[in-house]
């Protein structure tokens, strides 16, 4: 069965997108925990994020980096954090949450 996020992927189920390319996708996530707060996928149905091929996890590092520079650009902060956290949904993804002055983890 296709996971949640490949469902969000396909449109089944409605996201914010905040981009997308052949490969990636970003969408806002549904509980975020600041403004911004963004999660990275790759297409490709893969629960663990280190399971990725080398050169695809390559290619998702550098799509999150340019999804990050462009939260930068709208979002004052004082960086866009990066976690890596897989608790929940079986389908690799990176967080990218804006840390800003409003958020608890502002430093
Ligand atoms: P993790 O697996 O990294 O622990 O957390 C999964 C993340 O996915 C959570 O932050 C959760 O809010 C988000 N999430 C789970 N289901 C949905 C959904 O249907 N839509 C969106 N946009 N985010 C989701």
């Amino acid at each position: 069965m296709a996971t949640i996020f490949s469902r969000i992927v396909a449109g089944e189920i409605p996201c914010h997108k905040v981009a997308e390319d052949e490969e990636f996708f970003a969408f806002l996530d549904i509980n975020p925990v600041a403004k911004g707060h963004t999660l990275v996928i790759p297409k490709q149905e893969t629960d663990y994020i280190f399971d990725l091929e080398d050169p695809l996890l390559g290619r998702m590092m550098a799509f999150a980096k340019r999804v990050a520079r462009a939260q930068e650009a709208v979002i004052p902060c004082k960086r866009v954090g990066v976690a890596v956290m897989g608790l929940e949904v079986p389908h690799a993804h990176i967080h990218l949450i804006p840390i800003t002055k409003e958020s608890d983890m502002y430093f």
